[in-house]
């Protein structure tokens, strides 16, 4: 979906509002930076992530690049926000992150609102969080996954609970007062008892935001073999009353929860992601990193060394290189929004693609909300619970027919 090219319009048509479309972003809306460190010392069972093991070589050749990959990027604006993962940014030794972060404060500039970094809790140290401080990093985000020896086992994560916490320690005594705490559902063999408790302890810690995720059966990922022989797999009925469990538990317990995934305490979500829903702009440096600037999306090669070796040629390696006319950041717009609690406003979709007939999408919101999925929310419309259950199929069905009488 988000790759689809569209030739239903008329070249003039495309570019003239692009530029206009764009024009009007890059005036108004936050400019992201986003990071991906490329590596991970042990490679967890659900994960399909691109990666590689930090070797001293390979952390040394993806240090050098980023630099190079910054200078090729023509007149970046300065970041508003920057996000660092992965991977796993803490997968560098202690040295190499500090080397990492050096790099990464040039390229920072002096205007950010907030500065993301994951890290996995084998992978932190106090002497790694002292280089996140100094570097003026305002939020972590541990990936803790679950709090229970077997479900931490059944994914293949390799830390134990206690190193969660203890690294949760350090990073409050290390004066963070943004930390999100990463956590998984629906996990072979998971039931809602043990993940009400994984709930539980979490808000006990009192984190200042949530990221809950639906197991998603990865093809690439070594949990899949189980798929293929039906040991395990998805299960619709189970996962919906996992999802119904978190948004009531996480409600009560005074987390506001503004995307199907994420809850947050006051004035703590994460902006950056925010802005990259609301279909800001970003860019995005290291092996496999998406972007999304001056009308186009892609994304960098999945391999250090080919992304490397470009670099050295001065090249960049951009491939699915989407253009994105006014069709397709309204269709994003829609995808992404309507999994966002506030839901999409139609103004929004009028400045996003001004040629567009409102009429028809305005009347499948009522049908949806007939069907109790939809409500009316300002001059838009969001999902109610019922409809977040289904909500990509909402989305993809929406973002279709808008596009089909756009
Ligand atoms: S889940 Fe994170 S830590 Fe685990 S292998 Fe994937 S990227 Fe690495």
């Amino acid at each position: 979906m988000l790759y689809r090219h569209h030739h239903c319009l008329s070249q003039e048509f495309v570019c003239c509002t692009v530029v206009k479309v764009q024009k009007k972003i890059l005036e108004r809306n936050a400019f992201g930076l986003y990071v991906h460190a490329p590596f991970c010392s042990s490679t967890c069972d659900f994960c399909a992530f691109y990666q590689e093991k930090p070797r001293k070589n390979s952390v040394k050749t993806f240090l050098e690049g980023l630099t190079t990959e910054w200078s090729l990027v023509s007149k970046p604006p300065v970041p508003d926000t920057i996000f660092v993962g992965g991977g796993t940014p803490g997968a560098l030794q202690e040295s190499d992150f500090a080397r990492f972060f050096d790099i990464l404060r040039e390229l920072a500039g002096d205007r950010f609102v907030e500065w993301s970094v994951e890290l996995a809790p084998a992978e932190t140290t106090p002497a790694k969080l002292r280089v996140l401080r100094e570097s003026g990093v305002t939020r972590v985000s541990l990936g803790v996954q679950s709090f229970q020896p077997s479900m931490l086992q059944a994914l293949g994560r390799r830390h134990p609970p206690d190193q969660a916490r203890r690294a949760f320690d350090w990073m409050r005594e290390a004066g963070f007062d943004n930390l999100n705490l990463d956590l998984i559902f629906c996990i072979p063999g998971q039931e809602l008892s043990d993940w009400r408790l994984d709930l539980e302890t979490a808000v006990s810690w009192e984190p200042d935001h949530l990221s809950t995720y639906c197991l998603i059966h990865e093809e690439k990922a070594a949990l899949f073999a189980q798929v293929k022989t039906g040991e395990i797999g998805p299960d619709p009925e189970r996962e919906e009353k996992f999802y119904l469990y978190t948004w009531e538990f996480l409600k009560e317990a005074g987390f506001e929860q503004y995307e199907v995934a994420n809850f947050a305490r006051s004035g703590k979500r994460c902006r950056h992601n925010w802005n990259v829903w609301r279909m800001n702009e970003w860019i995005g440096l290291g092996p496999s990193a998406a972007s999304q600037w001056q009308g186009e999306r892609w994304s960098n090669v999945a391999s250090l060394q080919a992304w490397s070796d470009a670099l050295s040629l001065g090249c960049l390696t951009r491939k699915d290189v989407v253009s994105l006319g006014p069709l397709e950041l309204a269709e994003d717009y829609l995808l992404f929004g309507l999994r966002l609690n506030e839901g999409i406003g139609l103004r929004k979709v009028a400045e996003l693609c001004p040629e567009a007939d409102l009429e028809p999408l305005r009347l499948f919101f009522h049908q949806l909300g007939e069907e109790g999925l939809t409500e009316a929310r300002g001059d838009g419309f969001r999902v109610t619970d019922r409809g977040r259950l289904l909500v990509d199929r909402i989305g993809s069905e929406v973002a279709h027919r808008f596009a089909s009488v756009a």
